[in-house]
């Protein structure tokens, strides 16, 4: 028998129990991560949507910022959904946040506007199949910049990237959590099984 995959979701603010329902209908072991000796043995990481400013000060407090780094430098696949994009950014436009540093993308946060705080659209990308994706977007930030490593995964109509992938790094500036169709966490999934 195959080991079961322990994914760990970073459970400090924000929509962390909406990952866990979904991870443990596919298959998945879950664990909450909040202190340092959490993070130990997980197969890989989620840092969900919120308040950046909010995770990244209890990152800060609870001293996960320097084990979260030194994992995924050494290839733990990490995704960070909304918030947790911002956080695995190494620019965002507003320093007030301190990010992980992890993944070269320039991020602008809150970039949709009052009016569009909240939306959905559909979106192809081609790592999730031919089939449209209905994403829902929250004050969502949006990707303005990406380094040479960094492959695009999805595009709204006028060329806004809000999803990306650099080597085991993934980020996707809407809510996958939200949705019924799980094919983003299937992906997340994928990459840690090879
Ligand atoms: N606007 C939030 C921020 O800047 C992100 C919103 C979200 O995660 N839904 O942190």
């Amino acid at each position: 028998m195959t080991k079961q995959i322990t994914i760990g979701v970073l459970a400090l603010q924000g929509a962390f129990i909406e990952h866990i329902g979904i991870l443990q209908n596919l298959g998945a072991a879950t664990r909450e991560i909040r202190l340092p000796e959490d993070l130990e043995g997980i197969d890989g990481l989620i840092i969900p949507g919120g308040e950046s400013t909010t995770i990244s000060k209890l990152m800060q407090d609870y001293s996960l910022i320097t084990p979260i780094k030194k994992m995924a430098k050494s290839g733990l696949p990490v995704w960070g959904t909304c918030a947790g994009l911002i956080l695995l950014a190494k620019k965002i436009d507003n320093q007030i946040v301190t990010s992980l540093d992890l993944m070269d993308i320039e991020v602008t946060r809150n970039a949709f506007g009052r009016q569009k705080e909240s939306f959905s659209t559909g979106l192809s990308s081609h790592a999730i199949g031919d089939k449209q994706y209905e994403a829902v977007f929250i004050r969502a930030p949006l990707i303005s910049d990406t380094g040479k490593k960094v492959e695009v995964l999805a595009k709204l109509e006028d060329g806004t990237i809000v999803a990306a992938r650099e080597n085991n790094l993934l980020v996707t500036s809407f809510h996958p959590e939200l949705t019924l169709d799980h094919r983003w966490h299937q992906y997340f999934l994928s990459m840690i099984n090879k």
